[in-house]
């Protein structure tokens, strides 16, 4: 079913003739070896340090992952606001721009109250809350992910969080700090609580509140094995958004696709990490065999040409090759990819059709890179197939929900002998005792 061509970049892995009924899409479909379970010895390890020695502990961590010597977690005040005036005007330009988008989206995505009235004096109101205290991760392992800060900040803003935490790996090239360029879009934002802290000591330190930094409701960002072990381990402790781990791209296309735009858009996202996916998905052979040519073309010029490669080349790149678009539907529902653009005639109603997806990028100028800084969706998405149970992040992700139920004697005789009823029938009488008193 696998085969690789000589030389080839992007292994091909030929699904036609198959059926959703003769075969499991899923387990099938490339995927990264991202074993999160594998990791749990290393991150219990980290997280269980930073509960029982708390700064100490980070500190070390730093020292030992990141390789700098620091004697404190928080960031200086003003030290965002000195980066921001130093910031390149075009950089800003960019943030700026970014930022209006995402509120936009943001403020029309926030969830009015629901209420319904259930008859005379009966009232249920579903009542939307913003989460109090987050605690925001900005990754900058590989990459300092500047774009990340805005995703993460903005929704949560919008959505009335009244306390914001930030943590991104401290730099050894700036004396150990958070990245210049990030702490400059925290000070646009008016955030100015910052950890140079990295990896799944951020998490612990969000989860258990440690030192400077006081407990939060909940922890998102996107990250690496650690950062996204580290949010399964803690589930619970807090809240966290998805498992956002290392980015992945699917692409359905037809014959009609730009061979060039669709090698552009696999190679964006392998940019990213050598654990990074980049899956296409087509009918097509003619394509297959022009995305290749032009990977190899389009390679030579990039930065990061040794990431790239180990990402197009490994398990979890490929091209999926299908009998039409209809079996392209099911397999890249099955995928379920953090981000799944469609590159087809009629492309919109080809996206309609598709369930499993972080976010969608429709026609041939939707490229993920635009959705990464300044479609005005959120970048911070679910990846490694849970896309199919869980939502990229939004203004949802920060608020909560609380059912307020208002009945007053009318309402509550209405349904009375039914509470009774139902309460007997679970050998509670106390419960419906409590009804009867109000009435006798
Ligand atoms: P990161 O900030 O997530 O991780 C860096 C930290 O990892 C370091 O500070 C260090 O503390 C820790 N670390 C490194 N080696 C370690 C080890 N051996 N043991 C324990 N901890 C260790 O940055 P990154 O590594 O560049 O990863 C960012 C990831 O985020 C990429 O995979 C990228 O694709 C992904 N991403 C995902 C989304 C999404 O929405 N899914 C969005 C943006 C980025």
């Amino acid at each position: 079913m696998s085969s690789s061509a000589s030389g080839a970049l992007l292994r091909r892995i030929d699904l036609r003739g198959a059926t959703p009924g003769s075969l499991d899409y899923r387990a099938v479909v490339p995927r990264a070896d991202f074993d999160v379970e594998a990791a749990v010895p290393a991150v219990h390890a980290i997280t269980e340090a930073v509960r029982e020695r708390g700064v100490e502990a980070i500190l070390e961590l730093g020292a030992r992952f990141d390789g700098v010597e620091l004697d404190d977690i928080r960031v200086p005040e003003g030290a965002t606001q000195r980066a921001l005036a130093e910031l390149d005007p075009a950089i800003r330009a960019g943030l700026d721009e970014s930022i209006a988008r995402l509120r936009k989206t943001s403020a029309a995505e926030l969830e009015a109250d629901v209420v319904t009235d259930l008859g005379p004096g009966a009232r249920v109101t579903h009542r939307k809350v913003a989460v109090d205290r987050v605690g925001l991760y900005v990754p900058g392992g590989l990459a300092p992910l500047v774009s990340s800060v805005l995703m993460n900040v903005v929704p949560a803003q919008v959505a009335g969080v009244g306390s914001i935490a930030l943590a991104s790996p401290p730099q050894k090239e700036f004396g150990g700090s958070v990245h210049p360029t990030i702490l400059a879009a925290c000070a646009l934002l008016g955030v100015d609580e910052v950890y140079a802290v990295g990896g799944a000591q951020a998490v612990a330190m969000f989860a258990y509140g440690t030192g400077p930094c006081r407990k939060v409701d909940l922890v998102t960002g996107p990250g690496n094995i650690y950062v996204v072990t580290a949010k399964r381990l803690l589930r619970g402790l807090v809240g966290i958004d998805s498992e956002a781990g290392p980015t992945e791209i699917a692409i359905l296309a037809d014959d009609s696709a730009d061979p060039a735009f669709v090698a552009a858009d696999l190679i964006s996202q392998a940019e990213h990490d050598p654990l990074a996916a980049a899956v296409l998905v087509t009918p097509s052979t003619t394509l297959a065999d022009d995305v290749e040519a032009e990977l190899e073309k389009q390679i030579g010029a990039t930065k990061h040409i040794e990431r790239i490669r180990t990402a197009l080349t490994g398990e979890q790149s490929g091209v999926v090759l299908v009998d039409d678009l209809e079996q392209g539907v099911a397999v890249v529902d099955a995928y379920a990819a953090e981000h799944l653009e469609i590159q087809t005639v009629d492309a919109a109603a080809w996206a309609a059709r598709v369930r499993n997806a972080g976010a969608i990028f429709v026609g041939g100028f939707a490229p993920v890179s635009l959705g990464d800084y300044c479609a005005g969706s959120n970048h911070v998405l679910p990846t490694g197939g849970c896309a199919c149970h869980s939502s990229g992040l939004s203004v949802r992700a920060f608020t909560k929900s609380v059912h307020v139920v208002e009945y007053d004697r009318q309402g509550l005789d209405d349904v009375a002998d039914h509470v009774v009823t139902l309460a007997e029938a679970e050998d509670l009488p106390g419960h419906g005792a409590a009804v009867k008193v109000r009435f006798s």
